[in-house]
């Protein structure tokens, strides 16, 4: 240990208990490698620890401004909204012609 995403690494587990992915043995204590994999001592699975890191906006709303676009909630409520228009407007079709 010593690189950066090997500090994140081990911060990560010590605040979050991590399972195999395969039989869900507990993978606290087993040790990682150098290139952040780890190996289950259940069932000798490897996984690999990934670490990423995301800019994300810090106000929403000057963000929407500057990008001229909707953010992703305003993204799933219209998809829902148009969705719940079609439904009706299919309904009311029905109703019309039967
Ligand atoms: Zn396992």
């Amino acid at each position: 240990m010593g690189d950066p995403h090997s500090t994140i690494i081990e911060q990560a587990r010590e605040m979050k208990p991590y399972c195999c992915g395969r039989c869900g043995y507990s993978l606290d204590g087993a040790p990682v490698d150098e290139v952040h994999s780890v190996v289950c001592p259940e069932c000798g699975y490897t996984m690999r620890f990934v670490v990423s890191v995301r800019l994300a906006a810090d106000d929403p709303e000057y963000d929407r401004k500057v990008r001229q676009s909707l953010g992703r909630t305003e993204r799933v409520i219209t998809r829902i909204a148009m969705l719940i228009l079609l439904v009706v407007c299919v309904s009311a079709l029905v109703v019309i012609l039967f």
